[in-house]
Parts: structure tokens; C-alpha cells; sequence
């Protein structure tokens, strides 16, 4: 799950982290009040999307000459007028896709004195398997670039995961990122405080770019990017109070009000499949033959008609698809079940685009059976290749 700026630095806040004063606001009349909260003489007018490169990003009502997703406002007018702009209208970003994504909230933030952009970010390594410190002393721009161009430039730092964040961690990272006087002592508490975060509000990524050295000298938390691990979410209330459904693919709600393991992918086939291992396997075995998949999903072990029929009715709801491939082994799910499913859900959302069924174990034959007598036009397969292949030749054709 994945928050919003404004609320990141809220709950990195709770554990000592030193980060901007700032309101959030739905309305340009707030945008005022807000503002006048803050000291100035400078503000910062930020889009609260939930992705990345909003610096960098483009209005797509607004002109070519417009400025993007985070703007700097030397009056309080100028904030107004920036709110009034930015509220309501679609940002487009390297991470928002064409579409883009409606700004409806925006974060007015004390604008803070700039010498030094640094990327910091603490992520699950899994080679190593524990917590690392991913940081660069070129932050503020797209790390990837500099990932690519200059590998060098970033530096990755283990923590172990009994004697935590160490001072001989906080000097590595601390040189790691030329840091000096104030920074360097600010350092040796922000380092510790930020993992703190990670480990105990179970984050599966948290990205700070960019980390700032101000004038002054001290250190700031300027941005901040969170994804929390679905699966520890029981245990954080407060965390899953942050969620923004708005922000999220309805797709993805709809499937996990179903308890459906769905994630939405840019391809066009669309998959039904039981257990995450298969679901990986038919997803790699369509790029082998050439297309694209349009989603994971893995109905689950135990799937019902109802669990099935909800599926398909995800699957057909994505304009993308353009063919949909059903690879089901029945082990403790038995295909009778699967293919009565299949069958009453093209029957309610009805069938529009190829659909190619490989159903293998328990009570095979009646599932197949039970598919034949539908009178429906699926194409059956006999094993996964077979599938994979069909489904990418009947969309081809079409
Ligand atoms: P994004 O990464 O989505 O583009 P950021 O929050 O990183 O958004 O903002 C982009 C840039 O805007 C930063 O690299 C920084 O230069 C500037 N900026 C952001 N917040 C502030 C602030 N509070 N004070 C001064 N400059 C800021
Ligand atoms: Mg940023």
C-alpha cells in the first residue's frame, strides 16, 4: 500500500525525523489559510499523487509553458493562484503513465534553503536479504538515470538486522554522502530514526529524494516515498487509516474485496490462474510467445463459482484485453467448479474477445465437459505451451 507525501512525512515525524512544516488542502480559500500558517518568505505548492517525477511533470489541461507538480510560491497570492491552477487538473509524470493522475489535493509546505540535494532510500535488499541503505550524493533527479550513467555515484549500505543501524553504518553513509559539521551530527540520528520507521511501521520501501543539507548546514527530509507490505498491514491500524482508495486502480479494490491476489499489468492478455506459482509461470510463458499480460491474478486454492464468475468479470472490465487466457491445475480446486464459473460469467458480462481454457487435474474431464455443453466459443488446450500460444494467435487474428 502506498501513501501520500504529506502523509509519509507525517508518520516519519512520530519517530524524530526532521521534515518541513506543512498542511494539506482540498481548496484554494485553504491553500490561503494554510499559507498563512507558514513563516515564509517561501512556499512550496506540492500535488499529493501517489507517484513520483511530479517536479518534473506536466499539466495536461493547462499549456506547454505551465509549471509542473511541485511549484515554489514567493507570496501568498501566488500560492492562491498556484492552487487554483494545479486543484482539479491532471498531472502527467514518468510514473503516472499518458492518462495521468487528477491533483485533488495539495500539500503547502515551508520552503526550505537549499545547498545540497542528496537520495537516500532504505529498501528490502533481497540478494542479501536484510534491510539496506541505498543512498547518492546526486539526488533530487532521476536516480535511474544516474543508476544507469553513473552506478558508482550510489552507494548501498546492509544493516544488520540484530545489531541495527551501527556508527560505523551512520559514518559509511555519512561519507557516502560528503557529509560535514552539522549535517554530520544530524546524521547520526536521523539515520537511526529513519530505519526505526522502516522496521517497526513495516515498510517495504522508503524513498527520501531529495534529502537536503540547508544553508544552515542541518539536515532535512524534502520528499518522501512510501509503500508499506500489504501482508503486515493487520498490525497498523494507523497506517491503513492512510489509505487513499482514489489513488488506487478500482480493478485492484474490487479484487481484493474478493480476496483475489490481482495486480493490473500494461499487456493485453488477460490471465486466470490458481496459485501465485502458476500465475508467474503462464505471465512468463506469454512474453515467450510474444505478447504481453495484462494482469496477475491467482483466484486461490479454494476457489468458489462466485470467486470465479468476480475474477472474470475483472479481467473482462480492463479495455486493454484483448484475449484471455484461463490456466487452471485442479488440485484442491476442482475444474468442474472453475468451468462452471468461466461459463456463468461470460454469460453475465458476456464474451467479447478470445478466450483459450487449460484446465489439467481434478475432475478434468467434466470441467472440459461442462465447457463443451456451454455452447460457448472457447478454445480449448492441452497443456501450458499449447495455451500460451493459442491465446497469442487467436488475438493476433482478431
Ligand atoms: P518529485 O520528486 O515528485 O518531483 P519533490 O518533493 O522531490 O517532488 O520536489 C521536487 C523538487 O522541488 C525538489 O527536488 C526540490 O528541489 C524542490 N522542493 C520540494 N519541496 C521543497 C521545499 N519544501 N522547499 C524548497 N524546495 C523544495
Ligand atoms: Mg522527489
Amino acid at each position: 500500500m502506498n501513501i501520500h507525501e504529506y502523509q509519509a512525512k507525517q508518520v516519519l515525524k512520530g519517530f524524530g525525523v526532521p521534515v518541513a512544516e506543512g498542511v494539506a488542502i482540498t481548496s484554494a480559500d485553504e491553500a490561503e489559510a494554510a499559507a498563512r500558517q507558514l513563516p515564509g518568505p517561501l512556499w512550496v505548492v506540492k500535488s499529493q499523487i501517489h507517484a513520483g517525477g511530479r517536479g518534473k511533470g506536466r499539466f495536461k489541461e493547462l499549456g506547454p509553458d505551465a509549471k509542473g507538480g511541485v511549484r515554489l510560491a514567493f507570496s501568498i497570492e501566488d500560492v492562491v493562484k498556484h492552487a487554483r491552477e494545479m486543484l482539479g487538473a491532471t498531472l502527467v509524470t514518468a510514473q503516472t503513465g499518458e492518462a495521468g493522475k487528477q491533483v485533488n489535493r495539495l500539500y503547502i509546505e515551508d520552503g526550505a534553503d537549499i545547498a545540497r540535494e542528496l537520495y537516500l532510500s532504505i529498501l528490502v535488499d533481497r540478494t542479501h536479504g536484510k534491510v539496506a541503505f541505498v543512498v547518492s550524493t546526486e539526488g533530487g533527479m532521476d536516480i535511474e538515470q544516474v543508476a544507469h550513467d553513473t552506478p558508482e555515484r550510489i552507494r548501498t549500505v546492509v544493516i544488520d538486522p540484530v545489531a541495527g543501524v551501527t556508527d560505523a553504518d551512520v559514518a559509511t553513509l555519512s561519507d557516502a554522502l560528503k557529509l560535514e559539521g552539522a549535517a554530520r551530527e544530524d546524521a547520526k540520528t536521523l539515520f537511526p530514526a529513519l530505519h526505526k520507521a522502516f522496521v517497526e511501521k513495516d515498510m517495504s520501501m522508503l524513498e527520501v529524494n531529495p534529502l537536503i543539507v540547508m544553508e544552515n548546514g542541518r539536515m532535512r527530509v524534502l520528499d518522501a516515498k512510501v509503500s508499506f507490505d500489504g501482508n503486515a498491514l493487520f498490525r497498523h491500524k494507523d497506517i491503513q487509516a492512510l489509505r487513499d482508495v482514489t489513488e488506487e486502480d478500482p480493478k485492484e479494490i474490487e479484487a481484493s474485496k474478493h480476496d483475489l491476489a490481482y495486480i493490473a499489468l500494461d499487456g493485453t492478455i488477460g490471465c486466470m490462474v490458481n496459485g501465485a506459482g502458476l500465475a508467474m509461470a503462464t505471465l512468463d510463458i506469454i512474453k515467450l510467445y510474444g505478447a504481453e499480460p495484462a494482469n496477475f491474478l491467482d483466484v486461490g486454492g479454494g476457489a468458489s463459482k462466485e470467486k470465479v464468475t468476480a475474477a472474470f468479470r475483472i479481467i473482462t472490465s480492463d479495455p486493454n484485453v484483448e484475449g484471455i487466457l484461463v490456466n487452471i491445475f485442479g488440485g484442491i480446486m476442482r475444474c468442474d467448479i472453475i468451468a462452471e464459473g468461466v461459463v456463468a460469467a461470460v454469460r453475465e458480462v458476456g464474451l467479447k474477445v478470445p478466450l483459450v481454457v487449460r484446465l489439467e487435474g481434478t475432475n478434468v474431464e467434466l470441467g472440459k465437459q461442462i465447457l463443451r455443453d456451454s455452447g460457448l466459443n472457447v478454445i480449448p488446450a492441452d497443456d501450458l505451451a499449447d495455451a500460451a500460444e493459442k491465446i497469442v494467435k487467436a488475438v493476433k487474428a482478431a
